[in-house]
């Protein structure tokens, strides 16, 4: 009855790649997913000739050359720089956090200055080791940039107040005393030409894939047809919740299409304060340098997690974490499971990390060609 030596659950970025690699090696998979398409989150939709990131905006990036060349075997990647601009009350200020930021905040012009201004702040609140979100924030950039940049953003997207969030979440961002826009500190960077999708098609050639089907809803038979199962939804549905429910956060995404040529002139703005329920609005054809007549825009507005929901983004803070150790542990010791991906692992991953995950997790499997 085992048809399949992997059956993959989840048409994402993990399971694409896994299903490749195996496929290359000979293995006969079956992909399933319960969406009525492939690409999981990065996904893209073609609207008025521009390329929709439909589940948020995806903008690859990674500093290891043999992810680099992995991915470019897919598709060709054109050379977008993320450069976000945040808006505060109407005052626009460069990311990430950099001299034009400074210089535009409180008009030093040197890293001198810069760092005296910072430190002065820092001195203020007297934080030694920080403890949590926002004394990391406060002692990596000061109280200023804190409350308008970051404090209300951050407050908003994770629904949680910023000294009960985990302080590696800040640590993303780079700060930079040069005048750099960069968002992102990594040597290799880009937008696949055409659309993430595309990808998604190359790796999934000649791999058996379903769509509009959920493995809950037949789970037993599911189980039977594979050797081994690569499970890349949610590690505490897989367990019926037994220990509990792990805490995500969802998004809702609002998109238009403007009768105007270019309507806010990057592809991602940020509004940072409390009282606009949206985190960002990104204009997609800009991640394109499209020249089409019209612009789509997407307004993010982010919210808990409730079922029915699509879950974005895993919550790491220390409870969620506690709690997902004990899914983990169940994790480890099956046999015929591997579990992948942001949902499988409950991680904040990037997509270069996911491919490195994958590639990890292979070799642990000590599968050779
Ligand atoms: N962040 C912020 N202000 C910004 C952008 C980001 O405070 O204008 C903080 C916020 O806490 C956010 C985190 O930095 O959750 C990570 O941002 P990133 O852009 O990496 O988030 P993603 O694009 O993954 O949603």
């Amino acid at each position: 009855m085992q048809k399949y030596d992997y059956l993959i659950v989840g048409a994402g970025l993990y399971g694409s790649i896994f299903a490749y690699e195996m496929n290359k090696k000979g293995k006969k998979c079956l992909v399933i997913d319960k969406r009525d398409h492939i690409g999981g989150n990065i996904y893209c939709e073609n609207i008025e000739g521009i390329n929709v990131h439909k589940y948020g905006a995806h903008i690859f990036h990674t500093s290891n050359k043999e992810v680099w060349e992995y991915i470019n075997q897919f598709c060709e990647f054109n050379n977008y720089i993320n450069s976000p601009i945040a808006n505060y009350k109407g005052e626009i200020y460069n990311l990430p956090f950099n001299m034009n930021t400074f210089n535009k905040l409180w008009g030093v012009r040197t890293p001198e200055e810069a760092k005296m201004k910072i430190e002065e702040q820092k001195k203020e609140f007297g934080i030694v080791e920080p403890k949590n979100f926002e004394e990391q924030a406060i002692s990596l950039i000061g109280k200023d940039i804190y409350e308008k940049l970051i404090k209300g953003y951050t407050e908003k997207q994770w629904g949680r107040k910023a000294t009960e969030l985990p302080a590696f979440i800040i640590k993303r961002l780079p700060v930079r005393f040069i005048y750099d826009n960069n968002y992102f500190n990594d040597r290799y960077q880009g937008i696949p030409i055409g659309g993430y999708t595309k990808i998604i098609e190359k790796m999934l050639e000649g791999v058996e894939v379903k769509l509009d089907t959920n493995f809950f809803d037949n789970r037993e038979y599911f189980e039977r047809i594979a050797e081994k199962i690569v499970f890349t939804g949610m590690i505490d549905e897989f367990y019926d919740y037994k220990f509990g429910k792990l805490e995500y956060r969802s998004l809702r995404f609002e998109t238009e299409v403007l009768n105007i040529e270019n309507y806010q002139g990057n592809a991602v703005v940020n509004y940072t304060e409390r009282e606009i329920p949206y985190t960002r609005i990104i204009e997609h054809k800009h991640f394109e340098f499209g020249k089409q007549e019209k612009t789509v825009i997407t307004r993010e507005y982010p919210s808990e997690w409730k079922e029915e929901d699509e879950p974005y983004y895993p919550v790491n803070d220390e409870k969620n974490n506690k709690l997902y150790e004990k899914y983990r542990e169940l994790a480890e010791k099956e046999v015929n499971i591997i579990f992948g991906g942001r949902l499988g692992e409950y991680k904040y991953y990037d997509m270069d990390k996911v491919i490195e995950r994958v590639w990890g997790n292979m070799k642990v499997l000590n599968i050779k060609d």
